[in-house]
């Protein structure tokens, strides 16, 4: 990973590539990151230096080549091959994931699920099959799972975790109300919805009634 690339730019992208493809099914071929940013109500001078970071992409007073730019944006982000993914705690969440259809769409396919429950193990959901937690490192190498989903309580976040930093997993997406760090090997995205809530319900106490 090219570490001089911040953290939000390449978060940014994925609005960049979304904005895009909006302007590629209105026809339009070519945008000026005016255009982008203005659409995406964001500064084009911050989208012209988020680009920068990746190469030189359009002509000056030309503008964008639509699909040429969403097809390297999707490179860039690793969204032009598929990946394996699995979801750990098939909860409400774990279940809500699973059947998202948006991340098959970025090419992440949800392959199997574990869990604890032994109402919900060795049961199939939508071609989902879930496994029991015990059989976590030998399914997530017989399937060569690379993204691993983890929807479980708090508690039991942290040995998943740890668990699955000696399987080959290469990252996890963190949906448990925890902040997990793991061994440099392997990427972490920890996903808060309480956090995000609570900056809501921070600025509306601000809002007038
Ligand atoms: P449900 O009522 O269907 O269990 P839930 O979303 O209320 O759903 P949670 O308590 O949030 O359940 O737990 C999420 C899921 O994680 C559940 O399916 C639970 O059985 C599972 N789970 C809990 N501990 C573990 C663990 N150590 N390993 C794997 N799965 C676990």
């Amino acid at each position: 990973m090219n570490k001089k690339v911040p953290h939000d730019a390449i978060l940014r992208l994925s609005f960049y590539l979304r904005a895009l493809k909006n302007f590629e099914e209105e026809n339009i071929k070519v945008v000026s990151s005016k255009q982008l940013a203005d659409f995406l109500k964001i500064n084009h001078h911050q989208l012209r230096k988020d680009l920068s970071y990746f190469g030189h992409f359009g002509k000056k007073g030309v503008g964008y080549p639509c699909s040429a730019l969403i097809d390297k944006i999707k490179t860039i982000l690793g969204l032009d091959k598929t990946w394996s993914a699995a979801v750990i705690g098939f909860g409400n969440l774990g279940r809500a994931l699973s059947f998202y259809k948006g991340f098959r769409e970025q090419g992440v396919y949800i392959k199997v699920a574990f869990d604890v429950d032994e109402k919900k193990i060795n049961k199939e959901y939508n071609g989902i099959k879930v496994y029991s937690i015990e059989q976590l490192e030998k399914i997530i190498k017989k399937e060569d799972i690379q993204i691993a989903i983890i929807t479980v309580p708090k508690y039991a976040a942290e040995e998943i975790a740890n668990r699955l930093s000696k399987c080959k997993i290469k990252a996890i997406l963190n949906f448990a109300p925890i902040n997990l760090v793991t061994s440099s090997q392997i990427l972490i995205q920890n996903v808060d919805f309480g956090c995000q809530l609570a900056y809501l319900t921070y600025h509306l106490k601000f809002l007038k009634p």
